[in-house]
This record gives structure tokens, sequence and C-alpha cells, in this order.
């Protein structure tokens, strides 16, 4: 249980009686931010804090913080996933392991579940789910403060003297990590026939520029040292303005880039979720220009077929995505390249998986994601009748893992004896280690580097490494 950056005494309210709002954050990182965001409100309001991050279903070492996030908190805040249907399962496993924790209990501990879930399920869940006091979906995360105040029927003059509202930071972290990410758009307009995610989190709206300036200058003053910008759709950043941000110029991707890299120079900065339409010669032209805007680009492809690419409601085939990754080649030299693909979609014959086979050979990707279709209730592609058997879905993505781990590998290889830049990021206990990650490594999805003649002092720190060893997508060097 920690609350790495908040110091509950550099804000003037009388805690005292301030009640602790216990989060636990489940799914990806666009929860992890949004953890952060509600953090902040109920922070400025007087609310105590303390947070468990939990990756899915409970280990042994997460009950343990589960039960003591439980033990130190008036209410549970649960931010759920609900991306995939088991996603959705893990979320209401743990919703079942809060309520059956020791210290949980009922009429006193309160236990609210915001996110994804209730935006999926809506209704459906308060006479599935009675125990739980509110259900927050994500377009009623920004009530937060009132909707704890109702819980925990605090009248308007308790909640004075918990303190007066003040206008701390937009963010709270939870982690002490030298990056973080930040979020400049939610939703998605797309509609691709297997995904939920435009009924969960509504339609594409970008944040504004000089609400993401904010930010990140909140967390570069805290010393982040790498901002990892996310979205569903990120490429297509600005286009649902209806006039260009006029204070900052800036109006697209290309340019948010371009203007933060020159108002952060010692700031890296990283784009995830870059849906091909969206990498423009004038994106490719920005990240070849400025050192500090990492060359790496993740782009979900989902599949190379075009007939199984058509039915997914995306666009491309095979020819034109290997046109795309020359372009890219060409223009950012050195570009780390990363995407994801869905194999087993309904009606998905050998031959379109062999086509993806070749695909991924072609491309030889730096890393690559590969899932098993999953028939999402509420999706076009999750009522067809063509469904692949479970079997077959998951040997083709096992198969498909292995081609990719294999060109990923090679690539991996290819940096022995090389000198990278290591942005410093944590101490792994079990290796008895630092590591850290070049620009062509994303946190959480892709390897790290540890770095042996480090110490704590480097923490935070851009240092030169020669790797020494590849295993994999791990490496090991020394500091130069
Ligand atoms: S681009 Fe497609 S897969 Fe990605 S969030 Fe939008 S609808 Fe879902």
């Amino acid at each position: 249980v920690s609350l790495a950056s908040h110091d509950p005494s550099s804000v003037s309210h009388d805690v005292s009686v301030a009640p602790t709002i216990g989060f636990i954050t489940l799914g990806c990182a666009k929860n992890e931010a949004d953890t952060d965001r509600m953090s902040a409100l109920l922070a400025n309001a007087g609310f105590h804090l303390a947070h468990v991050q939990l990756m899915g279903s409970l280990d042994e070492g997460e009950c343990d913080e589960v039960a003591e996030v439980v033990r130190s908190s008036d209410v549970v805040a649960i931010n759920t996933c609900s991306f995939l249907t088991s996603a959705s399962e893990e979320a209401i496993a743990v919703i079942l392991d809060v309520l059956a924790q020791h210290d949980f209990v009922p009429g006193h501990t309160r236990l609210v579940v915001t996110g994804c879930l209730p935006a999926r399920y809506g209704d459906q869940l308060d006479d599935e789910l009675p125990e739980v006091d509110a259900f927050v979906p994500v377009d009623r995360e920004d009530d937060i403060v009132e909707i704890i105040q109702r819980v925990c029927g605090l009248s308007d003059a308790q909640m004075s003297t918990i303190g007066e509202a003040v206008s701390g930071p937009a963010r709270l972290r939870m982690t002490e990590e030298p990056w973080a990410y930040v979020k400049i758009s939610d939703g998605c307009d797309r509609f691709c026939s297997f995904c939920a995610i435009p009924f969960i989190r509504g339609r594409y709206h970008s944040r504004t520029f000089a609400e993401i300036d904010a930010e990140i200058a909140e967390l570069v003053s805290c010393g982040v040292s790498e901002i990892v910008l996310i979205g569903q759709d990120t490429g297509i950043w600005g286009h649902d303005f209806s006039v260009p941000d006029a204070e900052f110029d800036v109006f697209d991707l290309a340019g948010m880039l371009d203007a933060l890299a020159r108002r952060y120079p010692e700031t890296w900065f990283r784009v995830m979720y870059l849906q091909p339409e969206g990498i423009t010669d004038n994106l490719l032209a920005t990240m070849a220009r400025h050192d500090t805007i990492c060359s790496y680009l993740d782009i979900p492809l989902q599949h190379a077929s075009a007939q199984v690419i058509r039915e997914m409601n995306r666009a491309g085939d095979g020819p034109t995505y290997l046109a795309l990754l020359e372009r890219i080649r060409e223009q950012v030299p050195h570009a780390t390249l990363r995407s994801t693909f869905i194999v087993g979609f309904p009606g998905e014959t050998e031959d379109d998986f062999d086509e993806l086979l070749d695909f991924i050979e072609a491309a030889s990707f730096d890393y690559a994601g590969v899932f098993a279709f999953s028939a999402e209730e509420g999706t076009v592609a999750g009522e067809r009748i063509d469904q692949i058997a479970e079997d077959v879905r998951m040997a083709r993505a096992r198969m498909l893992q292995e081609h990719a781990e294999r060109m990923g590998h090679t690539r991996a290889l290819a940096l022995r004896n090389t000198r990278v830049e290591v942005l410093i990021c944590g101490y792994d206990e079990e290796r008895d280690c630092w590591y850290g990650r070049s620009q062509a490594q994303a946190p959480d999805v892709d390897g790290v580097i540890y770095v042996r003649n480090v110490d704590e002092s480097h923490n935070g720190m851009r240092v030169a490494v020669n790797i020494d060893e590849v295993y994999g997508f791990e490496m090991e060097g020394v500091l130069v």
C-alpha cells in the first residue's frame, strides 16, 4: 500500500476526520491514469488515499496488498477493466475477493466500482452485486467526490470539516517510476467489429493541448523523465477540434509532439496505439527530427488477410501494411516497430492464417502481441455463427506467437555489443540489479535492460550502457 507522491501534510485539511479511500486498479495504462485523476480529485477535497495496482486476478502477494487496502480504508474503490469477457470476470472475482476479506465490515466499509465494468454492463450490475454501494461508469468519474460523499453519508457541513476543496495537482501518481502515462484522448469512433471499447468509452474525444501540457509540466517537475502518450487511437488526436488551439497553434499529433519536444527538451516522449491511418509523413518527419521523441511505433494491425481485415471493419491489407512499414523504416532510421494481432477471427481460413504467418516473417517486427479472438457480447463479430473452435484459435495463437518471438529475438540479438541510452527505472530484488529501458522498449509490454554497475543514485537518470548479453527480449549490460 503506497501513496508515493502525495504528502497529506502538504494540503491544509483537517485530516483527522477524513475517510480513507483505498483504490484497487485493474487493467491497462488508461485505467492507471484515470485512477491518478480520481485520486487527485479526492485528495484535493480532503480524503486520504491508499492504493494497489493489480494486473488481473489476485496472486498471493497481491492478496496481502488487497487485504491491507481493505483494512486501512473506509471506502474501497475498484477501478475495473472490461475490455474482454475474461477481464470482466477478473474484475468480478476481485470484487468478490474484497467482499470476502476479514476486514471488510458490511455496513461500515463501503465499496465503489468504477471504470469499464459499470460502463459496459450498466444497470445489470445493481441486481448482480447489491453489496456495491455505487457504480461509477467512465463518463461519471469526474463526479467521484460527490459520489463518495454520498456513499459515506457526509453532509456538506461535514465535507467542509474535512477540508475546503483546494485546487491541487490534476493527477496524484501512485507509483514512483520516472515515467508516466498521459492520456491524450479517450473513446473510439472506429467500431472494429470485434471490439467493445466504443460502447464502453464512448465516441472519440481529444483532450486539449493546454490540459495535456499542464499535466506533463506537473509530472516533469516531479522528476518524470519519460512521458508515454496513450489513447485508443492516438494518431488522429485533434481531428475533433473545430478550431486549432489558438494559444499553442497545435492541431495534430505531429504538432503536439513537436511542441512538447521543444517545451521539455530533457524528456523522452513515446506514443502508443497508432492506427495505420494516423501515421503521416509529417508525424514521421517530427519523430526523425527530435532525438527525444522515441523512434518507436506501436501499430495495432490485427491481421494481414484483406478478407479478415474487411470483416473486422478495418482498412488495408498485407501489401499496404508492408509498404507502410517500409515508409516508416525509410523515414525514421532505427525505428522500433510493435504490433498486435488477433487470430481465430470468425471465418478465418487456413489460407488467411498462412497469409498472416508470411506477413509476420516479411514485416520483421521488434515486438508483436498475439491474441486469440474473444467473442465479445454486443459486438458484430461476437454474434457471428462461424466462430472458430477454441482449440484451433489457441493453436494458431501459439504458432503466430512463436513466429513473432523468433523474429523479435533475432532483432534483439543484433543489439549485443552496442551502446544504447537507458533510462534507469527500478530495482529488481530477485536479480539484485537495477534495470532500465531504452527508447526501443515501452514500459509494461517490452523487455528491460539490467545494468550491473549502477546504483540508487542513477534511478531516473539516462545513462549510456554497453549491452553484452541478450536473453530473448531481456538484455544485460554495463554502464559506460
Ligand atoms: S481502433 Fe478498433 S480495436 Fe482499437 S479501440 Fe477502436 S474499435 Fe477498438
